[in-house]
């Protein structure tokens, strides 16, 4: 995520996409309860229905009840999906449908003088839909509103629509400015988010992901690696050759910018969609994706080259290098076998690329 984006503007489709999803995911049991309150809240108007009748109003049953089927779809669909632009369509079509089935019962109703009070009722529903919902559907979905109003008319024929009208429109002005505001106020939470999960999985001096990253990428229990559609896969170990040394001659101060220059060769060795992840001091584990053993064993060759012939400004280094194939199960599994190819790649002379044999 780039850190400089303060507006949603900002963001490529895909960004979009996970800003939306996000604020989605953050209000979408709150928008579900509104809709259930709603849902009841309209159900009750049937008291105010037999206080208009000064009976029970048997004419209002249905208009008011038929509201908890589209309740149950879109209780239905929000176990089946999280999809934000499926959900909030579906939500604003539910508020929607309480301002049709009002219309409905205003319609039977022989008194319509109340019915402008409960239209502007509706905005505080809009106020709490607009939350989990991309601005742009608040929008259109609020100014349906005054459509509502409109054709509603046509068949009603309100005591007084223009009142009405001056009524409702500040309304949806104020709804829509204020939620405006609140992406922009989600934007901002969204963002430091962002940025701290960036921090946990991503080591501070080299940049590249830390052990984090792995318990990310892999079930907690099982610790296998979350990469089952990319099998096969290739783990090596990285180390760099006589590291202390280096530290001892030039001060830890160089060392950490030999250990910088490392990490940037490796990530310029691999693809953006492998794993460069620093195990601890001068160790990396590198996962390939998608790679069997042998195209990993000259990818990590070609690591080993790239180390030895890049300058680091501070003094030449090579590293040793232990691989093997992962097909699943922990990844401490493949991680100890790389090791042991790695300890062999060391006691062998060092600068050299060594492939975990079963026998061993
Ligand atoms: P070998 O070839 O057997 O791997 O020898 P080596 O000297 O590289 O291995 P050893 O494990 O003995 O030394 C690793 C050194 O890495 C020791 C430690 O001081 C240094 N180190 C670990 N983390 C950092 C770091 O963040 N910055 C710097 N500058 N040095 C670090
Ligand atoms: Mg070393
Ligand atoms: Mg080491």
């Amino acid at each position: 995520m780039n850190s400089t984006i303060t507006k949603a503007k900002q963001f490529d489709k895909k960004q979009r996409r996970e800003f939306y999803q996000s604020k989605y995911d953050y209000y979408k049991s709150f928008n579900r309860g509104l809709l259930i309150v709603s849902t009841i809240a309209y159900i009750t108007f049937f008291f105010t229905d037999c206080g208009i009748y000064g009976r029970f109003a048997y004419e209002t049953i249905i208009p008011r009840s038929i509201v908890l089927l589209p309740l149950f779809v879109f209780l239905f669909m929000y176990k089946k999906t999280s999809n934000y632009k499926i959900m909030n369509i579906a939500s604003y079509f539910m508020v929607h449908i309480i301002i049709w089935l009002t219309d409905w019962s205003t319609y039977i109703l022989p008194d319509r003088e109340y019915a402008g009070e409960g239209m502007i009722v509706m905005n505080l529903i809009f106020v709490c839909a607009g939350f989990c919902a991309p601005f742009r559907y608040t929008l259109i979905a609020h100014c349906g509103l005054i459509v509502d109003i409109l054709v509603a008319n046509l068949f009603i024929k309100y005591d007084d629509v223009v009142m009405m009208l001056m009524f409702n429109v500040p309304c949806v002005v104020a709804v829509c400015v204020m939620h405006n505001i609140m992406e922009k106020v989600y934007l901002d939470h969204y963002l430091v988010n962002k940025k701290l999960e960036k921090l946990v999985v991503h080591d501070e001096l080299t940049g590249v992901y830390n052990r984090n990253k792995l318990r990310e990428i892999s079930d907690p229990i099982t610790e296998e690696l979350n990469v089952a559609n990319d099998i096969p896969v290739t783990l090596m170990i990285v180390d760099m050759d006589f590291f202390k040394k280096v530290n001892d001659k030039y001060g830890h101060e160089a060392g950490d910018i030999v250990l910088k220059h490392l990490a940037k060769v490796l990530l310029e060795s691999v693809r953006t969609s492998d794993y460069v992840i620093r195990w601890g001091g001068e160790e990396f584990v590198i996962i390939l994706t998608g790679c069997n053993i042998d195209r990993g064993s000259a990818i990590a060759e070609k690591i080993r080259v790239n180390v030895e012939n890049s300058d680091n400004t501070i003094c030449p280094a090579t590293v040793s290098i232990g691989v093997t194939e992962y097909n699943g199960g922990s990844y401490h599994i493949a991680i100890e076998c790389a090791d042991k190819a790695l300890y062999r790649a060391k006691t062998s002379g060092r600068n050299r690329v060594v492939v975990y044999n079963e026998q061993e």
